[in-house]
């Protein structure tokens, strides 16, 4: 249950009714906001001279459900750029899975300042399945990430894998990404939810909808509202590509939440020679943004060099999408 309190309820009492719904609290745009694990209307007649509006979910699908908020949560992106709302934008998310260094980073920015696409993508912490990979540039990728999207007026999301460094990325960054493997941190889950800048959340591989939706509840209950989700592909009894993309997954939360979902057919389909394919299915859904991994060399890079695009390859595939944005009414920003 989701409890709307009424203006100027003093400290005693929401500590009172927290207490006695067992609720989590947030203040949010002045309101304060309680959501209980009471999935019946259980308030005590006294009560309700301090709450305005209250919702019952069914589940805990709670602040994401869309019977709390109907329309698709808005996300500022930039002073120009938002998602969700009535935008009806889908924003193009590209750059390397990895940055390597300064001429990479900056022959991708070229890329991106070339097609007018205003979010670069970089990994800094990676989450390798094996040690003996390369990891990741850490702190001084950051830095180098955000001062090179800076030199090109680009805002810049970047991963994040444990709660050690979720700090860094969350102060160098303007939207963090929590990688599949981390879905479940709930140190990282929990420090995203204290901050205000947009949190993309990517499905855990063996995570059911339910299970990554709480995620989700996770950032929104601790107060962050900006949440996405991002579908990259779930693991089945498929080998021949890296991983199955749930499209019907995301017509389900389309239809259930409120949040904005981005597809990454990049991880999912995990070769390059598919994902140009793939991305034209995932812009003809209708979804809020897509994340497409492209390397200037992808067979050199150092990570996930299988499924990244060359900066031809992903041309050709943006100018294939706007006619695509235009037939379902939404926009390519
Ligand atoms: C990535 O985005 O480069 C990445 C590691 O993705 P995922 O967390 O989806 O595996
Ligand atoms: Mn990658």
């Amino acid at each position: 249950m989701i409890l709307h309190l009424k203006a100027n309820v003093s400290e005693a009492e929401l500590e009172r009714l927290s207490q006695k719904y067992k609720a989590i609290h947030f203040k949010l745009y002045g309101t304060d906001i309680l959501v209980t694990p009471s999935k019946t209307k259980v308030i005590e007649e006294k009560d309700q001279d301090y709450i305005g509006q209250s919702w019952v979910m069914e589940s805990d699908i709670q602040l994401a459900n869309k019977n709390y908020l109907p329309e698709i949560r808005k996300i500022k992106i930039s002073d120009q750029i938002s998602i969700g709302g009535d935008s009806k934008n889908t924003l193009m998310i590209t750059g390397p899975c990895s940055i390597e260094s300064e001429s990479q980073i900056e022959e991708s920015c070229s890329l991106l300042n070339h097609l007018n696409v205003k979010v670069l993508r970089a990994g800094c912490f990676k989450p390798r399945t094996s040690p003996y990979t390369f990891q990741g540039m850490g702190l001084e990728g950051l830095k180098l990430l955000r001062k090179v999207g800076d030199k090109y007026g680009l805002k810049i999301i970047s991963e994040v894998k444990d709660a050690s460094h979720v700090t860094d990325v969350l102060s160098y960054v303007d939207i963090v990404q929590i990688g599949a493997k981390a879905m479940y941190d709930q140190g990282i889950l929990k420090a995203c939810s204290k901050s205000t800048k947009p949190i993309l959340i990517k499905r855990g591989f063996g995570s059911t909808l339910q299970e990554f939706v709480q995620a989700a509840e996770f950032v929104l209950s601790g107060g962050n509202p900006n949440v996405m989700l991002c579908e990259r592909g779930i693991r089945t009894f498929e080998t021949k590509t890296r991983f199955t993309l749930d499209l019907c997954g995301v017509a389900y939360l389309k239809e259930y939440t409120n949040l904005p979902i981005i597809l990454d057919p990049s991880h999912a389909m995990g070769y390059s020679y598919g994902v140009a394919d793939l991305t034209r299915a995932c812009m003809a859904m209708g979804v809020d943004g897509l994340l497409i991994e492209t390397h200037p060399t992808p067979k050199e890079a150092l990570s996930d060099a299988s499924q990244q695009l060359n900066h031809q390859e992903f041309t050709d595939l943006y100018h294939s999408l706007s006619s695509i944005a235009q037939s379902i009414g939404r926009k390519l920003v």
